[in-house]
């Protein structure tokens, strides 16, 4: 789960790290007050789950409030890379000096979380991966540990920060890190952490990824869920408990297991097709749960044909053959669908889907040619 700027902000606040005064508006009038009230220059930040805001014009300064009123209402009328602006964030303008890098994120290869800082910061840090991989510091964080104040003052000294900051910088390095630990994050990141007029260091803008699997833990992180910016099919797939994740390609996937469901896409990919979304259906699937998961499918408009893929364990195939065809009652789609049912009743199950007018299949190899020929408009 991605948390917005403002949110992320304000976490890093509570482990001490210093954020610029401001809050959040959802009209021009409130930005326009926010901006009263902070009495200085301010920074009007559209509040989308994407990166690279400034670039697209979603991040503009403002002198006093009027212009706060006016900027405000240009930029909650945009859209960013397809998402509109609903919120702005309205925070007291920095003087920038200088732009810092500071993230923390996990290092699958070396089974550690890893801090990584670079004195090019503002820029996209994959941007500096590619151009200037130098520039960028790394250390591991022993998880048993924490961020050691050594750590801190090495990654301090390797981006050039002046020592006068040193002190302050492991304080927000070890805010991060504790921020990073106890919301069970996959990503904590001040991009820029700036070096102000004044000689202080202040975190202007913040990204949190969650992992949604601790999230039955962190009923706080759950609530500032926004469901304005996640894609409605996902909403209701989670609300079935599938795991749903729409994909640019036009062949729709059903598939019980995760493992299964990532097979299936490589070998649509492997026979040139594209599929056009990951769905575990999960183990058990109810009639009720294919169906929910078979409109969710079919809402996509660029489906053009469908993919069941079941392997029948512990959920017998003859349980999911049920599901199916009430699903298909309920639903009627109007593009072929392919089936492959292949485990534990089987044929009990291909029976009772032989009125189905779908398309059978005996191995994955063939359904997936099917399928493939089937979104083209070829061949049953
Ligand atoms: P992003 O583009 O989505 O990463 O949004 P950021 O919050 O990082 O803002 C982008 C850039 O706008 C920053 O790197 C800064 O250069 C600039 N910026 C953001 N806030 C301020 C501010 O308060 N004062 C000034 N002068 N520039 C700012
Ligand atoms: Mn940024």
């Amino acid at each position: 789960m991605k948390l917005h700027e403002y949110q992320s902000k304000r976490i890093f606040s509570q482990y001490g790290i210093p954020i610029p005064k401001g809050e959040v508006a959802a009209t021009p009038q409130e930005a326009e007050a926010i901006a009263e009230k902070l009495g200085s220059r301010v920074v009007i930040k559209s509040q989308v789950l994407v990166g690279g805001r400034g670039k697209a014009g979603g991040i503009k300064l403002a002198k006093d409030p009027q212009e706060a009123e006016k900027l405000a209402s240009q930029i909650l009328g945009m859209q960013i890379k397809g998402l509109p602006v609903r919120k702005v964030l309205v925070d007291e303008a920095a003087d920038i000096h200088s732009e810092i890098y500071l993230g923390i994120t996990n290092d699958r290869a070396a089974h550690k979380p890893v801090m990584m800082a670079s004195s090019a910061g503002g820029v996209e840090i994959e941007e500096v991966a590619r151009q200037t991989p130098e520039k960028i510091i790394k250390t591991h964080i022993d998880p048993f540990l924490g961020l050691r104040d050594y750590q801190a003052r090495d990654i301090a000294l390797g981006i050039g920060l002046p020592a006068e900051h040193w002190q302050t910088f492991t304080k927000i390095a070890q805010g991060l890190w504790k921020a990073y630990e106890n919301s069970d994050a996959t990503l904590a990141e001040i991009n820029p952490l700036v070096v102000t007029g004044d000689n202080q260091l202040l975190a202007v803008d913040g990204k949190m990824l969650i992992d949604d699997n601790s999230l039955f833990r962190h009923a706080d992180l759950e609530a500032m869920r926004d469901l304005d910016e996640e894609a409605e099919s996902e909403t209701k797939a989670r609300e079935h408990g599938l795991s749903f994740i729409k994909l640019d390609g036009n062949i729709g996937c059903m598939v019980n297991g995760a493992g299964l469901a990532m097979a299936t896409m490589d070998i649509l990919k492997l026979f040139g097709g594209a599929p056009a979304n990951f769905l575990d259906i999960g183990g058990g699937a109810s009639a009720e749960k294919v169906a929910v998961a078979l409109r969710l499918i079919l809402t996509d408009t660029n489906v053009k044909a469908v993919l069941f893929n079941i392997f029948g364990g512990i959920t017998r195939c003859d349980e999911v053959a049920r599901g199916i065809l009430t699903a298909l009652a309920e639903v009627k789609p109007k593009v072929p669908m392919v089936i492959r049912l292949v485990g534990t009743n089987a044929e009990e199950g291909r029976k009772l889907l032989a009125d189905a007018k779908m398309i059978t299949a005996d191995t994955l190899a063939e359904a997936a040619q099917k399928a493939v020929a089937a979104a083209k408009g070829g061949q049953k």
